[in-house]
């Protein structure tokens, strides 16, 4: 059986006195809601897919303020995971993630996932726009576009939000599930509730909502440096790491590491230091181990082989045990892209 959700024409009352805490007040269930605007082809944005990802709501708030006379083109707004964000919680121990459920996911088949499909199918019959999800990420990261298509309306899009945007592959999350359908990306506004994203979420937000059609050309290099990440790097078991240069840790970086985030590293700077010969992992997309390919280790210094630029650092050492240390960007190259 599918996941119930509802359905609301108009803005609830109280909309904008809710936080993610007291979602439920007013949302106790995903919804699905329709504002009707002056140009009818709705543009449809989707917040708190991840329950601790408060930005998109806090956006939303903001931008349908601006518009309580009217808005200047029809919106459907998908109100995600209500009960993970009552709990600040990315999704309940019980529940499948909220963006990876998407139609062509690879997870099987769900009470989550059929709600998605119908969602999508919803949004599929009133032609969209364009769909947007908003999101929020852990560390000092610039706020960046993410799309799974890169076609140059997509390119275009992410444009709008910055410089630099990244190409992804995940299957089963929102942005993927709207290509063919329409223009899709995903934003990452940095910090969840940073007053610097969710303005800037609201201006990408408000643009779409005014402008009449997007351009199909693609952006230059100068509009729109698109990377992408298949590299994970992960530190090994029983490797202690440290933020620390003095530290007594096998696997040493720089206090401001997380700084670096996004910025280049070039084959002859150092990455890290090391006392072990081999302290971490990286892995490409497919899970297969490439560190010899990707890095090397001379007397103690880290250095990567090509010039890449990490993304999403964390400090956090129970992220590191868990997930990763962080992933390592390159240029997007099309031919990553051909399905062999
Ligand atoms: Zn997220």
């Amino acid at each position: 059986m599918m996941d119930s959700f509802d359905r609301l024409h108009g803005l609830p009352d109280g909309f904008f006195d809710i936080s993610c805490e007291t979602i439920r007040s007013l949302f106790p269930n995903p919804s699905l809601v329709q504002i009707d605007g002056a140009d009818r082809r709705v543009l449809f944005v989707s917040i708190l897919l991840h329950g601790n990802e408060c930005t998109g709501l806090q956006a939303m708030q903001q931008l349908l303020a601006k518009y309580r006379d009217g808005l200047p083109r029809s919106l459907l707004l998908f109100v995600g995971n209500v009960r993970a964000a009552e709990a600040n919680l990315r999704y309940l121990p019980e529940q499948v993630d909220y963006n990876r459920c998407w139609p062509g996911t690879h997870l099987e088949s769900s009470p989550t996932s059929q709600m998605m499909q119908r969602i999508t199918e919803i949004v599929h019959g009133l032609e969209p726009f364009a769909a947007v999800d908003i999101h929020n990420n852990t560390g000092k990261n610039p706020h960046y576009a993410c799309i799974t298509d890169p076609v140059p309306v997509n390119q275009n899009l992410a444009a709008r939000f910055n410089r630099v945007a990244m190409v992804f592959h995940h299957p089963g999350v929102s942005t993927m599930a709207f290509d063919g359908i329409c223009p899709a990306i995903t934003l990452e506004c940095g910090l969840p509730g940073s007053p610097a994203g969710i303005s800037h979420a609201v201006r990408f937000v408000d643009d779409l909502l005014n402008l009449d059609q997007l351009p199909a050309r693609a952006p230059t290099r100068n509009e729109l440096h698109l990377v992408e990440s298949h590299l994970s790097l992960m530190v090994r078991d029983d490797i202690s790491v440290a933020f620390d240069l003095e530290a007594d840790a096998d696997l040493r970086f720089v206090p401001d590491f997380e700084d670096r985030n996004f910025t280049l590293f070039d084959p002859h700077e150092v990455f890290g230091y090391t006392r072990v010969a081999r302290p971490l992992l990286i892995t490409d997309s497919d899970d297969h181990d490439v560190t010899d390919e990707i890095m090397r280790v001379e007397d103690g210094r880290i250095f990567l082989n090509n010039t890449m630029m990490p993304a999403m650092i964390t400090r956090d050492q129970l992220v590191i045990r868990q997930d990763c240390l962080c992933h390592l960007l390159q240029d997007y190259l099309p031919y990553h892209d051909t399905e062999l």
